[in-house]
């Protein structure tokens, strides 16, 4: 059923030649598979797309046709969309010389809405999966490449179908996209199953400092560790899900050193845990069970404060 601002968006998109897709700083496989999917069905409609990750697509280069995403946008654009992020200040600086989005597409409870339209939908395991009900209904067709994209967003945000949001709706998704020739054996061994030698040494760096207390786990990853080791990204190389693996956590995170004043947490929560509460308190934000935030101080200060908060958190559940 076409509801009226699936056929504003439908409309729009059909008015507007020049269109702008972006998504979040450190892209994970929904939000580069999320813009790719989308950027390609509008390329295939005749538009003149432009995708833009700031931080680029490294890591990604199994999806289909990644080289047309860029890190800066050039020139204007008539239609800005902007896919997976719950917050503009998520988006980087790459809408800096760029109005308000026309349309955001979420998942996010945490997400501010602040685009012209917003399809936030929390009980989507991913954005890809939004897209996946809406491309159709805004007269965009998911061929083999927009589905390969579209699967690599749903296997990477669910952790292939590990996280308990997982329903049979996402299983419905995802043997569709299979239908559509989506290969799942590929994409989840690309997404999830293999790591560089360089990203397996880096775990070992922030293994060899695990801590437990109470239902927390964490570590940390440093400056030194990435250059030590030469990993080449800014984030975890997803250590924290082998965190979240040990049956003692409660609640796992880690800190990972952006600079001397800013540190990237990632928290993970059993079922039944909400961290996205907490990460917003940080001023970032995210989901029940996986959330992050960008906090600005020295590793050391910031671990103490958030691990205080986090002991809180799980007190005050234990205390209900
Ligand atoms: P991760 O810990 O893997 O970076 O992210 C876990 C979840 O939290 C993702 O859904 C991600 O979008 C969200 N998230 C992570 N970092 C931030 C942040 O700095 N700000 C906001 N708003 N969300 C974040
Ligand atoms: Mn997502």
């Amino acid at each position: 059923m076409m509801n009226r601002i699936d056929q504003q968006i439908a409309y729009r998109l059909n008015q507007n030649q020049r269109i702008l897709i972006v998504s979040h700083v450190r892209p994970d496989a929904d939000a580069v598979g999320s813009v790719l999917a989308m950027g390609l069905a509008l390329i295939n409609a005749g538009k003149s797309v432009q995708m833009v990750l700031e931080d680029g697509a490294a890591g990604f280069e199994y999806l289909p046709k990644i080289q047309l995403v860029n890190q800066a946008p050039e020139g204007e654009a008539d239609f800005i969309i902007v896919l997976d992020c719950s917050d503009p200040e998520r988006v980087g600086q790459v809408l800096n010389d760029y109005g308000k989005p026309d349309l955001v597409v979420d998942h996010h409870k945490t997400n501010h809405s602040f685009g012209t339209y917003n399809i936030v939908e929390p009980e989507q395991v991913a954005t890809a999966g939004i897209l996946f009900d809406r491309l159709p209904k805004w007269g965009l067709t998911i061929d083999l490449d927009v589905a390969t994209c579209l699967l690599a967003g749903i296997v990477g945000d669910t952790i292939g179908f590990r996280t308990s949001n997982v329903n049979s709706e996402t299983m419905r998704r995802t043997a569709a996209l299979m239908d559509l020739g989506a290969d799942l054996a590929s994409i989840y061994r690309e997404e999830l199953v293999l790591q560089s030698f360089n990203a397996v040494r880096y775990w070992g760096a922030g293994l060899s400092r695990i801590q437990h207390d109470g239902g927390i786990i964490w570590t940390s990853l440093t400056l030194d560790d990435r250059q030590d080791i030469e990993y080449p990204g800014n984030d975890d190389a997803d250590l924290v899900n082998i965190l979240s693996s040990v049956r003692e956590a409660e609640i796992a995170l880690i800190f990972v050193e952006q600079s001397q004043n800013d540190v990237k947490i990632s928290w993970r929560a059993r079922p039944g845990l909400d961290v996205s509460g907490i990460a917003t308190f940080f001023g970032g934000g995210g989901h029940a069970a996986a959330a992050g935030a960008d906090v600005k101080g020295s590793l050391e200060d910031v671990q103490k404060r958030v691990i205080l908060q986090t002991k809180n958190l799980l007190e005050e559940r234990k205390s209900e």
